[in-house]
């Protein structure tokens, strides 16, 4: 089955032409309760991991959060996606890659306080025997360890919400609060970007943008992927949540249907008090320098 976003309800483009160059392409996975196998694209599902290439660990400091302490010693990552090139329209894989894995440790790191993510790229086609993915430690909170996942890739447009430049604003701001009036569709919550775990285009943010520089070049990072905490909130629902997930009676909200439900949180995820995580990479210097960033409303 697959997922679609609803066509916009208006034509952004046409009633904000100065948004046109700020355009980017974004794919939503659209993860959902499954069962996919390592050779998937998937949510926290198995790996295609080679099996001369040992399983990744971090030593790091942890950081004990709701009463969760730390397991001490080396802690295995665990899946958070794994997605195939031709499911990631517009994302550029380096050359010879056509498959990209994300983990994280699935414990609080550093100042920001959330998981650790890591990106490898590879071609699916060099991965000869395969290592079987081991299961989390069963100390790891489980709010950080997504279940598994099957996904429904989508490509979709965006526009900044919180990345929209401040002088931006200003000047549309009025016309905003107008459309608002008029036909209930909100800016930021309804025409700028879509909610849940996606690759590219504009991070999700809950907050403040914080884009991490690259140590090489000083530029700007590029988003390569969210992870949020939900698919979509009692706002964006409404212009974002698929058309197979809606539920069946007419005028109901999602969280009145078992499909809604089920689209809501899909992978099980509690990042912080329902935020984010944000993984960056810069896309200009070869080594691909990684960052992340997280927050929560
Ligand atoms: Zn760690
Ligand atoms: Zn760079």
């Amino acid at each position: 089955m697959t997922r679609r976003t609803p066509p916009r309800p208006v034509d952004v483009e046409t009633l904000f032409p100065e948004l046109r160059p700020l355009r980017r392409e974004a794919v939503r996975l659209h993860p959902r309760a499954g069962r996919p196998s390592r050779e998937d694209s998937s949510v926290g599902g198995p790996l295609l991991w080679p099996a001369d290439e040992p399983w990744p660990v971090c030593d790091g400091e942890h950081y004990e959060r709701n009463g969760n302490t730390p397991y001490e010693g080396e802690v295995r990552l665990v899946p958070v996606v794994q997605v195939h090139s031709g499911d990631a329209p517009g994302i550029p894989f380096p050359q010879g890659c056509d498959l990209l894995q994300v983990l994280w440790c699935p414990y609080d790191h550093d100042e920001v306080r959330c998981p650790l993510p890591r990106v490898y790229w590879r071609s699916a086609r060099a991965v000869d025997a395969v290592e079987a993915t081991p299961p989390p430690h069963a100390e790891a909170p489980a709010a950080y360890v997504p279940h598994p996942c099957a996904v429904h890739p989508e490509q979709v447009t965006e526009y900044p919400g919180q990345d929209l430049p401040e002088e931006l604003f200003d000047a549309l701001g009025g016309r905003f609060d107008q459309l608002e009036q008029e036909t209930g569709w909100h800016y930021q919550y309804h025409l700028a970007q879509a909610p849940g775990i996606k690759l590219g285009g504009y991070p999700g943010w809950t907050q403040e943008p914080v884009w991490p520089e690259c140590g090489w070049c000083e530029q700007r990072m590029d988003h390569l992927l969210t992870v949020a905490s939900w698919e979509y909130d009692g706002a964006s629902w409404r212009s974002w949540l698929p058309v197979e997930d809606r539920p069946t009676v007419d005028g109901g909200e999602p969280w009145c249907s078992e499909q809604g439900r089920a689209a809501q949180n899909p992978a099980g995820l509690m990042l912080g008090d329902s935020g984010g995580v944000y993984v960056f990479e810069c896309w200009s210097c070869p080594e691909r320098p990684v960052g992340h960033w997280f927050d929560c409303p």
